[in-house]
């Protein structure tokens, strides 16, 4: 499996932050956004880097720089992720994916996508919420048919549903997670999980 659960005393707080039901709105972006450090500390281990010529005060000497990355925020919950993507990596770019969940059927419903071209680029998708893996999934091949061929996916939760649909689906995409859930529920939520996580970030429960 292409997944890595983050076990850090820093993350493990900010998670119980989300999870619990009585963080209000602007507590619960605070949280995101200090977790969300730490998933991309992880995704971008391995980033590709430019070696560069620089002069400290003291002499020459070599240092490097990363070059490429867009983020790519699913919509609505993404969005909770991107402040601290924007703050952590200079120069990112950022796609938009827009995609609904058909109550019914969880399947994912398409109605906004802008996305630069990817070939050259890494690519973060932030898709917070892993449960059926239909959204993550869907917005893989967006990110795919602009051309993206290192793509990782950071979320906060992850189902075990939606970690094998995309071992199915995308093998080649890693996933950056804070917690792997139980199971989902019979209206496709993440138990234990934390809810709703547009609701929870923009206070329309
Ligand atoms: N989306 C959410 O916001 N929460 C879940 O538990 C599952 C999908």
């Amino acid at each position: 499996m292409n997944l890595t659960v983050i076990d850090h005393p820093l993350t493990r707080h900010y998670l119980t932050v989300l999870r619990d039901k009585n963080t209000d709105p602007q507590q619960f972006r605070a949280a995101a956004k200090g977790l969300t450090y730490s998933l991309v500390f992880e995704a971008t281990r391995r980033l590709p880097i430019t070696q560069i010529d620089i002069e400290t005060p003291m002499e020459s000497t070599t240092g490097f720089r990363i070059e490429n990355v867009v983020a790519v925020p699913v919509l609505r919950a993404g969005l909770g992720l991107l402040d601290a993507v924007l703050e952590m990596i200079p120069d990112v770019k950022v796609g938009f994916a827009g995609v609904a969940r058909d109550e019914e059927t969880a399947l994912p419903l398409e109605y906004y996508s802008k996305l630069p071209d990817l070939s050259e680029a890494t690519v973060l998708i932030c898709e917070p919420m892993l449960a059926t893996g239909g959204s993550l999934s869907w917005a893989v091949d967006k990110v795919k048919g602009s051309g993206a061929t290192d793509i990782t996916a950071l979320c906060v939760v992850t189902a075990p549903e939606g970690v094998k649909r995309m071992y199915e689906d995308h093998p080649d995409v890693r996933i950056i997670a804070a917690a792997h859930d139980r199971e989902l529920d019979e209206n496709y939520y993440i138990v234990p999980g934390l809810g709703d996580m547009g609701d929870r970030l923009f206070g329309t429960v």
